[in-house]
């Protein structure tokens, strides 16, 4: 079935003034999943005019009334996570399981962030003076402006939106155009459960919506997710324009699996980072380190279960691992392996292209000739880990930091020490010791160091110090 899809600006569903636009199934690309047309320049400055108009009534409504519109919105996306679970995998490519727990994962963070009405809003200093106190007074941004990346179409924007909109702010969103659906799925739960007009705004469009949402003088502030190169770019604007900005981007990250570890467990753990969402996620494992005296058995192992993993329509109940979300992503992945294999990268498992229809690649495991290959500096993407070996400690932890990249790493050992120098050696914003390099909880601060990441973190409290800026009060008794 195909749905039409609508943009959202001032309360009002529109159609939209600009292009065409048609998603498809990567698993069966001839199957429209959505279609609708993009949002034009004046649409989307329209939407921003909208934010702007609804700002201060939005600002003044109580905490604990945004919060209930977010509670409603939840149990919305909750009670359809089958459905919508459902279309995301067939825009997005995920498996089904995966899919359903990316959609109630969303419902989640709305509940996280409706319950910021509870807690403080603020601080209370003493002062020297007599009957003064300092009061540190948290108050909204004004418009937030949210562009977000294809891989988490519904999981992502919720990061964005919920804070957004608990701390008091108005929103103009712009969605990655592969997945239109999901973000019309979230913006309906949203406005059905009672966000007054222009609270919200979501708007279809590729990078020049983008651009004209970060240099559009309504918008207060911009949180992007996505590439490092575009986030860079939206990081210069913003920049330029003396605008606050967050921007969570790209990764290489690495599992180190040293000789004390439990080599099926983390043979197991290094599957499911690098090939669980066919690799698309931010926080994939990419680049393996594995101690010298185990790593022909680790990567027998890890290779072992690539070649094992069922790959199909993410639909299917058997199956472990979907394509690839376009077939622009295929032929990057593709090449990227035959340039690796050109460069001396020996395939363990995978590698060749699967001659089918959809943008299917194989789960690839690749023994690498050293960090001397483009794949260990490029973010490829997909579902292809590549393995060097390392002789201590010392060198492990020094070859997994060895990136541009700083976002998440894993570690697989029995020694408490290690594990402990590890958070001290690696420059990284996410660290699991003994679980696989992706995996996030909706209460603790996510995002990357280095290039991967810029500004505030996400998530849990930590978003606040986006969302809100401080007004410090010095408080005096009337004389
Ligand atoms: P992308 O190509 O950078 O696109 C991200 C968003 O930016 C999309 O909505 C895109 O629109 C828009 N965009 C493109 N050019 C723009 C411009 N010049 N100005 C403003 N907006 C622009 O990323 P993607 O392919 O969707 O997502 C994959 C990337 O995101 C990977 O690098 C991944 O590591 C990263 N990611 C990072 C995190 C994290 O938390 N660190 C999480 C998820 C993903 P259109 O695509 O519609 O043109």
């Amino acid at each position: 079935m195909t749905m039409d899809v609508l943009n959202l600006i001032g309360g009002r569903w529109v159609e939209g003034e600009g292009e065409e636009f048609a998603d498809t199934n990567p698993a069966r690309p001839s199957e429209v999943v959505a279609r609708g047309r993009f949002a034009s320049a004046r649409e989307v400055a329209r939407a921003i005019t909208a934010a702007r108009d609804a700002a201060p009534g939005w600002a003044a409504t109580p905490h604990h009334a945004r919060a209930e519109i977010l509670l409603r919105a939840a149990a919305l996306v909750d009670a359809a996570a089958e459905e919508w679970g459902a279309e995301l995998a067939r825009e997005e490519g995920k498996t089904l399981p995966e899919a359903v727990a990316e959609v109630r994962g969303s419902a989640r963070v709305l509940r996280y962030y409706a319950s910021e009405a509870d807690r403080d809003s603020g601080e209370v200093f003493a002062s020297p003076r007599p009957g003064e106190s300092v009061l540190v007074v948290r108050k909204p941004i004004g418009v937030a402006g949210l562009i977000t990346p294809f891989n988490f179409p519904i999981a992502i924007p919720a990061w964005k939106i919920g804070p957004a909109l608990t701390y008091g702010n108005t929103v103009v969103w712009k969605p990655s155009s592969l997945v239109p659906l999901l973000a019309y799925r979230l913006a309906w739960a949203l406005a059905e459960a009672g966000l007054p007009d222009g609270v919200l705004n979501l708007v279809y469009g590729e990078a020049e919506a983008g651009s004209a949402i970060v240099d559009h003088p309504g918008v207060d502030a911009v949180s992007f997710t996505g590439s490092t190169a575009v986030g860079r770019a939206v990081i210069a604007r913003c920049g330029e324009l003396g605008k606050p900005v967050q921007t969570e981007m790209g990764g290489k990250n690495a599992s180190v699996v040293l000789a004390d570890a439990d080599l099926d467990h983390a043979a197991e753990q290094v599957c499911l980072g690098a090939f669980r969402s066919t690799g698309q996620k931010c926080t994939a494992t990419s680049r393996l380190v594995v101690a010298t005296q185990v790593a022909d058995e680790l990567l027998e192992r890890v290779a072992d279960r690539a070649a094992r993993l069922v790959v199909g329509d993410p639909l299917a109940p058997e199956v472990e691992m979907g394509p690839l979300v376009s077939s622009a992503a295929r032929d990057r992945v593709t090449a990227g392996v035959r340039q690796a294999v050109g460069a001396g990268a020996k395939p363990l498992a995978g590698a060749e292209p699967l001659e089918r229809e959809g943008w299917f690649v194989p789960p690839t495991v690749l023994d690498l000739p050293g960090t001397g290959v483009d794949f260990w500096r490029t973010e490829l993407f997909g579902p292809v880990v590549g393995a060097v070996r390392a002789s201590s400690t010392e060198e492990a932890l020094g070859l997994a930091d060895l990136s541009e990249h700083g976002l998440s790493a894993a570690i697989f050992t029995r020694d408490l020490g290690t594990a402990l120098a590890a958070i001290d050696r690696l420059e990284v914003g996410v660290l699991h010791v003994n679980s696989e390099s992706a995996g996030t909880f909706p209460y603790v601060p996510f995002g990357g160091a280095k290039q991967s990441g810029f500004g505030p973190k996400e998530q849990g409290r930590a978003a606040r110090e986006f969302y809100t800026r401080t007004v410090t009060v010095y408080l005096g008794a009337p004389a």
